[in-house]
């Protein structure tokens, strides 16, 4: 349970005066975008929007000294009205004001004409602070934030804080709802050991927090303050804590010996055409090292894209059903389980192993038939989507689960999976090369087997960056290619917020493409039905097809070894792990492979290097790091969708050494104090429902 204490904290923002449901809609959207939809917003959400940037309207620039952008504070004299013609209300209404070296325009939409005459008096001195915007040269303030006289200016603050916005939300009314929210943080104990704070010179949760949202000075929004640390090291600690404790929690639950015979594995293995790399073997003897063990097994297989992942999943899921018990195998999307269940059921009916897929597209009677099939140990492998965990499915005895892809899995579905899978032993594959400080938030210390070789035979993939404007000889290559017998990817981007607007600019650049190469060109995109996607999958994969134009939804661990060239369009957008991971398409046969990253217009100085890297490297782990570092972590892998925790304070980049610092401190913690019982303990409880990582909690109480 929630200690009462921190109730106020978790009142909906609804409660503050001047919030109703419809800002409280905007608040939801704007605070907690990862939140389910009918969230509401709670005080704790406003308290932890942080100022991105200040007023100071000690500074008033003149006319002519105003910036390329920002927000100033001006004094001005009020000039003409020049409302919209009468019959051209769409237009805007400006006023021009001015002092004596220049002029600023103020620009209303929607505005009534009254209201701007009675806020606005020709002839008359006014104080407008909002955002500049330059428009043909000239200077101009759309809807500004504060239009005041002499007397009123008088009474405004001379610094204000400036909050990140939203549409449909001003900036006036979440200031004052932040203000509000400032006066009901309670008093909560210390989760910090003083003598830590001390050392870094940090003050209290609560005097560091009022302080954020009181910054004085343009230093005082800097990450490296001492308020900010100190809340960035509360919500690490929180994060490492929980980590920890879901660890324990998994690794207490009796595990089971699943020492295999080895015939399975063994039958497997030389049914494969080819050996498995020494990586592949060191993986795999980890792995089933684990697995005989009768702690429970927890363990991460990482390996760049092209790696091999697959097979040693095979290899222990073998292991398992020598055992007597059963395996799942689950991954982040239709394509992916539809692919597996292809590749592996050769090999599977040469071991003697039934394997059996599951997705959401599965229904009805032969759905029940499967499932009733698993419950009576007729399957010996499951694979199949997230639908494997979902109520109904019942394993006679689930030995080995394995997800792959698993960054693509949120928090709740690996939840629902361990609840699902007892004391079953874990493995979780990724291909995304996470850089290890994210791999801590992550993982916190999950062991870890690499593959670090790609199998033998692979060529490097020859990678380049042209201007768009090229795209011509780009058409005329693949003109040549497919005329030879070869296959291509051309991957459309992500360009507007809306799906729609995507899915239209991919289906154009197919219609093109279909033109210029009539019966060989087939398109895939998200919004199509599972079956169509299958199909469009299946005739690239036969030769029917030739060149598959998609959008992103080829990303993960699709496996055409036959496709050599992979075209990506408005590659600047993308992030480098996705990138990379789209590359990873080609490359994987033993043709040379060739990788176009198509840019359009000027290329900033960032969008420049990040390509660059890309061009020269296939290392998969230098990538991320270079992307870490030049996007910062949010931006790098669309955190949010990736399932990677969402950090409200705590920088990765900046704050990394504090990450290193917090999981020392929750080993530590956990050593001593293993169910958070003493009195430091009950504070860490409040620290972890502070930063919603309370699941862990409950896993504590679960004992
Ligand atoms: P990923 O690690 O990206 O999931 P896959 O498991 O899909 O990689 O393997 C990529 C390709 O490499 C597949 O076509 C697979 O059959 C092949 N492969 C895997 N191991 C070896 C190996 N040891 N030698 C040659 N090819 C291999
Ligand atoms: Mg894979």
């Amino acid at each position: 349970m929630r200690p009462n204490r921190l109730n106020p904290l978790f009142a909906a923002a609804t409660s503050l005066k001047g919030i109703g449901p419809k800002l409280d809609k905007v608040l939801a959207k704007l605070l907690r975008p990862g939140a389910p939809a009918n969230a509401e917003a709670r005080i704790l959400d406003l308290l932890f929007h942080l100022p991105s940037g200040l007023i100071d309207r000690r500074e008033r620039p003149r006319l002519d000294q105003l910036p390329e952008k920002g927000i100033v504070t001006v004094e001005v004299t009020v000039g003409k009205h020049r409302p919209p013609p009468p019959h051209l209300k769409r237009l805007p209404y400006r006023v021009e004001c001015f002092d004596d070296t220049g002029t600023l325009t103020l620009v209303f939409f929607h505005a009534f004409a009254d209201h701007l005459q009675r806020m606005l008096p020709p002839g008359e001195t006014r104080f407008i602070s909002g955002a500049v915007d330059w428009f043909q040269g000239s200077p101009q303030i759309a809807h500004p934030d504060h239009i005041v006289s002499h007397e009123e200016f008088a009474r405004l603050p001379l610094i204000e804080p400036v909050y990140p916005l939203t549409a449909g939300l001003s900036p006036r009314i979440l200031g004052r709802a932040i203000r509000a929210s400032l006066e009901k943080i309670p008093s909560l104990p210390e989760w910090q050991d003083e003598s830590w704070l001390k050392r870094k010179g940090w003050g209290d949760f609560s005097t560091s927090l009022r302080k954020l949202h009181q910054p004085a000075t343009h230093d005082d929004l800097n990450l490296l303050t001492p308020e900010r640390l100190r809340l960035a090291f509360d919500e690490l600690l929180a994060n490492q804590l929980a980590l920890s404790l879901v660890r324990k929690h998994m690794k207490r639950k009796a595990g089971r010996k699943l020492a295999g015979t080895g015939d399975v594995r063994t039958r497997i293995v030389s049914a494969l055409p080819y050996s498995l790399t020494s990586s592949q073997q060191t993986s795999l003897a980890e792995i089933l090292r684990d697995m005989a063990a009768p702690e429970r097994m927890l363990r991460l297989l990482q390996g760049d894209v092209g790696s091999g992942k697959t097979v040693v999943a095979l290899l222990a899921l073998a292991t398992a059903i020598e055992t007597g018990t059963q395996g799942a195998l689950m991954v982040p999307t239709e394509i992916l389980a539809r692919q597996h269940f292809a590749t592996l059921t050769p090999l599977c009916d040469k071991a003697g192993l039934r394997l059996a897929l599951l997705t959401g597209r599965e229904k009805g009677r032969a759905r029940d038939e499967l499932l009733a099939a698993l419950a009576a140990s007729e399957i010996d492998i499951l694979v199949g989507t997230h639908a494997l965990f979902q109520e109904g499915v019942e394993f006679r005895d689930l030995g080995l689960v394995v997800i792959d892809e698993q960054h693509r899995f949120g928090v709740h579905q690996r939840l629902a999976l361990q609840a699902k899978a007892q004391n079953a032993d874990l493995l979780v594959m990724t291909a995304t090369p996470i850089p290890r400080t994210l791999a801590l938030t992550v993982y916190g210390d999950m062991d870890v087997s690499k593959l670090t070789e790609k199998p033998a035979g692979r060529q490097p993939v020859d990678t380049r960056v042209l201007p768009s404007e090229r795209m011509d000889e780009v058409i005329e290559g693949l003109h040549r290619l497919l005329a030879s017998g070869g296959r291509a990817y051309w991957i459309c981007p992500l360009v507007e917020e809306s799906e729609l607007v995507d899915l239209a600019a991919a289906e154009d650049r197919a219609k093109a493409l279909a033109a210029a190469f009539p019966g060989r060109t087939g398109l895939i995109h998200g919004r199509m039905k599972g079956s169509e996607k299958d199909a469009a999958m299946a005739r690239f994969k036969s030769g029917d097809i030739t060149l598959l134009v998609s959008t992103t939804v080829v990303e993960v661990g699709v496996d055409v070894p036959e496709a050599t060239v992979m075209v990506i369009e408005n590659a600047e957008r993308f992030g480098l792990a996705q990138l990379h991971q789209l590359r990873g398409r080609v490359g994987r046969g033993s043709g040379k492979s060739t990788c176009l990253l198509l840019y359009q217009g000027k290329l900033g100085e960032t969008a420049k290097a990040r390509l660059t890297i890309m061009r020269e490297t296939e290392d998969g782990f230098r990538i991320a790091e270079e992307d870490l570092r030049l996007r910062g972590a949010g931006e790098m892998l669309g955190t949010r969708q990736a399932g990677l925790p969402v950090f409200r304070v705590a920088d990765i980049v900046e704050h990394a050494d504090l990450l290193a610092a917090a999981r020392d401190d929750a080993g530590l913690i956990l050593a001593r104090d293993p169910k958070l019982e003493t009195p430091r303990g009950e504070a860490l409880r409040s620290l972890l429902y502070l930063f919603e990582r309370d699941d862990a909690v409950r896993l504590i109480s679960a004992g």
